[in-house]
């Protein structure tokens, strides 16, 4: 017995996967897999954070439907993957805004940007508002800066914490000794893989699109994604320098590190757009598995053409 209807669905494919192991190849789902013969909630959620749905496996597989074995595992691991970021929350009172968290963040983010400028001008001088600032500084008339860095710093610190908590608790769920998280060659070994997407091939031939032709596109946006996050990172980093450091303020001009390195996150934003784009019209919502970031349009589009629903 599992905890929910979709890890019992998960563990049913997992079994049929186990005694076919046709997709071995593909990616680390099948070889992680190979090493159970039954499979608790924790290996299911695990697995279904090893997957990360690029279609390969349904593409492939003999027994998709209408087979009736029905095996559709990127759809059954984008759905329990999805609900292992709720299960495994911080705090777990925020773990329902999962399911629609598109709206959620879309509320809170706009929300908060407007709380925050229009907090900040009703405590001190409203025509900041309305005023023309130009030259150093002119960027913190709005946003002062030991506000924006207390309110940041903040959030950071919540992020950290939060993303400790739910590591936590997805640790304690595996099963896996604490000792394992600290191995070195494992760890040097996973920063590898995911530094390098290397499952994110398709088991070599690219990973599935809305046409149901593999290419690299995904793997190649998600690189643009991952290293933009790094770059915006740095160049966060290196404005606080120039702050702390040389007393340099924003606005800095094009060339300098802060607004370069900025400025080189661009081409992730494509990735971004095809993951906001992934509309389901099974239901007429954002896709369930597109909102946690992780659905190609490919599943998207197999939710609307089998009648699935995301649910
Ligand atoms: S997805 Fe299909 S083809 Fe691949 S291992 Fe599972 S049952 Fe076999
Ligand atoms: S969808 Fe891709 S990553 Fe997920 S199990 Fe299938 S082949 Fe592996």
């Amino acid at each position: 017995m599992h905890g929910t209807r979709i890890l019992e669905e998960a563990d049913r494919l997992m079994t049929v996967c186990n005694s076919c192991r046709y997709c071995e190849g593909l990616c680390a789902v099948f070889p992680a897999m190979e090493m159970r013969r039954s499979f608790s909630d924790g290996d299911l959620n695990y697995l279904a954070n090893l997957c990360h749905g690029c279609g390969a496996c349904y593409t492939d597989c003999q027994f998709s439907p209408p087979h009736e074995f029905n095996v559709n595992v990127p759809k059954t691991l984008a759905i329990a993957r999805a609900e292992s970021y709720a299960a495994y929350a911080w705090p777990r009172a925020f773990s329902g805004a999962f399911a629609r968290n598109g709206l959620a963040i879309s509320a809170i983010a706009a929300l908060s940007v407007a709380l925050f400028i229009f907090g900040f001008a009703a405590c001190n001088d409203r025509q900041v508002l309305f005023g023309v600032h130009t030259g150093p500084g002119a960027f913190y008339k709005l946003m002062p800066h030991n506000a924006m860095a207390a309110l940041f710093g903040a959030a950071f610190l919540y992020a950290i914490i939060a993303l400790v908590m739910g590591v936590r608790a997805f640790w304690r769920d595996i099963g896996e000794p604490i000792g394992m998280m600290a191995e070195p060659r494992s760890l040097w070994q996973a920063m590898k893989d995911a530094g390098q997407l290397r499952y994110l091939d398709g088991g070599g031939v690219g990973c599935v699109n809305a046409d149901e032709r593999p290419s690299d596109l995904r793997k190649i946006y998600h690189h643009f994604t991952f290293y933009g996050f790094l770059l915006c990172f740095a160049a966060t980093c290196v404005a606080t320098l120039y702050h702390y450091l040389i007393a340099r303020e924003a606005p800095y001009p094009w060339w300098d590190l802060p607004v370069v390195l900025g400025t080189a996150t661009l081409p992730g934003w494509g990735r971004c757009w095809r993951c906001i784009s992934a509309w389901c019209s099974a239901c007429s919502s954002p896709c369930l598995m597109a909102s946690s970031c992780t659905a190609s349009i490919a599943t998207s589009r197999w939710c609307a053409t089998r009648g699935n629903g995301t649910r």
